[in-house]
């Protein structure tokens, strides 16, 4: 296992990155190297999305907008996952929390199963770069928000709603901010290097 958590019960981080940054990739690639559970909100919601009914039909229509679904509903999706994984080798998440509402329940949740949070990884990039990421996308994605004035709006979203939650973990001393604007085996590395030197640091 490439980085274990200074408690010894698994790895628990989160990926806090506008559209297009890539921690989806990043997610899956972390999961794998530090066994943990990959938890990605959108999919989760996509997939709930699907479903027959009320509920479905509310999570489509915000994410066709490019609009985040209402926390309450994120939290009743998300947290049998969160709980789930914690205790099965920790959690990766994905797009999770992406309010300050959310990071506020993300952390009561992490309390009551009795772990911590490890890192809050920020992906960033130019918004050129992120704009052009979708749109390159967006032809195979099949996704209902992957249209121009769709990406803008979720990055407008992100700034506003998303943004205040770099202040936030950093205050909390578990920022760690990662060049996105480079080729992904890059990326992951960066982040490895970064996790590595936070063990050493908490093994001292
Ligand atoms: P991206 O980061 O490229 O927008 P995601 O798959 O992470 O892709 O999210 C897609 C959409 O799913 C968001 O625009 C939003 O509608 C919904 N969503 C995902 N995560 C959350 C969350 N934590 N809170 C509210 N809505 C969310």
């Amino acid at each position: 296992m490439g980085f274990a958590s200074a408690s010894g019960h698994g790895v628990r981080l989160l990926l806090l990155a506008p559209p297009g940054a890539g921690k989806g990739t990043q997610g899956e690639r972390l999961a794998a190297w530090s066994g943990a559970r990959h938890i990605a909100a959108g999919d989760l919601l996509r997939a709930q999305a699907q479903a027959e009914g009320p509920l479905g039909r509310e999570i489509a229509a915000h994410q066709a907008r490019g609009d985040l679904v209402p926390d309450q509903i994120v939290l009743d999706v998300l947290t049998p996952a969160v709980t789930e994984a914690a205790a099965h080798g920790g959690y990766i998440l994905d797009g999770f929390p992406r309010t300050l509402p959310q990071a506020i329940a993300a952390a009561e949740l992490a309390a009551r199963l009795g772990v911590t949070l490890d890192a809050a990884i920020y992906l960033h990039a130019p918004e050129p770069v992120l704009t052009r990421r979708l749109l390159d996308r967006a032809s195979q994605s099949g996704r209902s928000d992957d249209k121009a004035d769709v990406i803008r709006h979720r990055l407008r979203v992100f700034a506003e709603t998303t943004g205040p939650l770099v202040p936030y973990y950093t205050e909390r001393g578990i920022l760690v901010a990662v060049d996105a604007d480079q080729p992904p085996d890059t990326v992951t590395a960066d982040i490895q290097a970064r996790l590595s030197g936070l063990t050493r640091a908490a093994d001292r």
